[in-house]
């Protein structure tokens, strides 16, 4: 969403991702390679790459960036927009049925059935909880020398206004049973937009890797016959190296992480992703990438912010339950563990 990010966050997303993007089209020079970058979008940055002639790449492009655009200011949930009703008006209106876009009714309802999915560990109503959160960490990052940790109480009263079950979706309505609740959809929506867009260059006919901000999503293969390559970074050396390499065949790979969106206070680092059992950051993990294969990348979305909450453990479990899923997690020590046959090259 687009809340404030920092430049030097930015910077380290764009160097990561054109490095993955370097390393993944590195081998076949005869055709000329694409990129589109979207920096206005989603909180993050979005680059397109094909190996389509011009003119086709560039309509590809414009489709793209006209469904970011547009679904961008549906699902933000921080401001709204002149004509839009969007989530930020969704959660405004907590306590009243509003009308809303088709693709917010598909999304709220696809974050209701993550959260049975994921055992809860993904919860799109959490937004109460998730916003105080987000607040200590963009204060951090606006004033490092005042960093600190929303307030226990409030915490505990915002925890006390998150039940998924309070979210009603009937046609294209959306209704927030508790007026004091808010949705957050961070952990899905990119995916969904990754998959909207997706559908859209696959009617055009153009056969392209996509990275949304850690959703990375492909259709066909290189020219030659070869497979999209993804690099994973490696979450100890941000913006240089990766942990792995694999191959994205007509598949989706999201990428969990703390490491480019955290806060520092008295020397301990606090992550975006957090644990609703604890109501504190998640720790334990630091990146898990989820691969589908015949599954959605908001699926891929939702199961990669879920392993982060669960660890390798029983979000291993998890993986290894969904048909066309598979996971690799890195732990802090370097470590990789892999479950339901990750590929990793
Ligand atoms: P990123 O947005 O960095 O790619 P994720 O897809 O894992 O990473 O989503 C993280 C975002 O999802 C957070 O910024 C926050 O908005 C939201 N979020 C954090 N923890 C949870 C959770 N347990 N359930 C649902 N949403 C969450
Ligand atoms: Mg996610």
């Amino acid at each position: 969403m687009p809340k404030l990010m920092k430049k030097s966050t930015a910077r380290t997303l764009a160097a990561l991702l054109a490095a993955a993007f370097l390393f993944a089209c590195a081998c076949v020079p005869e055709r000329e390679k694409r990129t589109a970058t979207f920096f206005d979008y989603f909180d993050t940055v979005i680059t397109l790459v094909s190996y389509s002639d011009k003119a086709a790449f560039d309509e590809a492009a414009a489709a793209a960036e006209e469904i970011f655009s547009s679904l961008n200011k549906l699902f933000d949930i921080y401001h709204e927009y002149d004509n839009v009703v969007n989530l930020a008006a969704v959660n405004r209106m907590a306590g009243e049925r509003t009308e809303v876009d088709p693709a917010i009714a598909e999304l709220v309802s696809a974050g209701k059935e993550y959260f049975e999915l994921t055992r809860g560990a993904v919860n799109i109503a959490m937004g109460a909880v998730l916003r105080l959160w987000h607040d200590a960490r963009i204060n951090a990052e606006e004033d490092p020398e005042h960093a600190s940790l929303p307030d226990e109480a409030a915490l505990a009263e915002a925890a006390k206004h998150c039940s998924i079950d309070d979210v009603i979706v009937e046609g294209n309505t959306v209704l927030l049973r508790d007026p004091e609740m808010s949705l957050d959809v961070g952990a899905i929506a990119k995916g969904y937009a990754a998959d909207r867009v997706a559908e859209k260059l696959g009617e055009m006919g153009v056969s392209f890797m996509l990275n949304c901000g850690g959703a990375v999503l492909t259709n066909g293969k290189k020219p030659g016959g070869e497979d999209w390559i993804a690099g994973i970074a490696d979450p100890a050396a941000a913006g240089e190296g990766f942990a792995a390499k694999v191959a994205v065949d007509s598949a989706a790979l999201s990428t969990s992480g703390s490491y480019l969106r955290s806060f520092t206070v008295d020397g301990k680092t606090y992550g975006h992703i957090i644990d609703p059992a604890t109501l504190r950051p998640a720790e334990g993990t630091a990146s898990v990438s989820v691969l589908c294969v015949g599954i959605s990348a908001m699926t891929a979305d939702a199961l990669s912010t879920a392993c982060f909450v669960l660890g390798a453990g029983i979000g291993g479990e998890l993986i290894e339950g969904v048909e066309g899923a598979s996971a690799l997690f890195v732990l802090p020590s370097g470590e990789k563990i892999a479950s339901g046959g990750f590929p990793e090259r």
